[in-house]
């Protein structure tokens, strides 16, 4: 189990070091803004829809790791899902950083490195920061996202 939390801490920390999609998307159609104030994480969503599939998806912004992480992993397991999918994949990946469930019924793949967020409830808001400002995003909502 610790050699499975290592390689989970492994990941984040690559994507917090190195974030992928971490530009801004000239030709979004959905854009949001996502603020977390317990943690100051702030980040800016580009996402490109046609025909309900997210075609692109990429952030801009700073934050702690995990939010940082979270948000590029998001923009590569989002990448060519309709909206909908995105949606469940969200709720699937709520369950399991919240701990309402310990394994999602959606396939969450590499999203599976959060799940140690759950022993750290003061995190959960950095892990879903990019999932809310999605959602915002997908809605067209204008009014930025925060977690408080
Ligand atoms: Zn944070």
């Amino acid at each position: 189990m610790s050699d499975l939390r290592d390689l989970y801490q492994e990941v984040i920390l690559d994507h917090y070091r190195r974030p992928r999609n971490f530009c801004p998307l000239p030709d979004a159609n959905c854009k949001a803004e996502g603020f977390n104030p317990l943690c100051g994480d702030r980040l800016t969503l580009y996402v490109k829809v046609k025909d309900g599939v997210i075609e692109d998806a990429t952030f801009e912004g700073t934050g702690c790791a995990i939010s940082t992480a979270s948000a590029s992993l998001m923009t590569e397991s989002i990448k060519g899902k309709t909206e909908r999918d995105a949606e469940k994949l969200f709720e699937g990946f709520h369950d399991v950083v919240t701990g309402h469930s310990t394994t999602a019924e959606v396939d969450l793949g590499k999203l599976e490195v959060f799940a140690g967020v759950r022993e750290f409830p003061v995190r959960v808001k950095c892990a879903t920061l990019a999932w809310h400002t999605l959602r915002a995003a997908l809605a067209r909502q204008t009014q930025p996202v925060s977690t408080e």
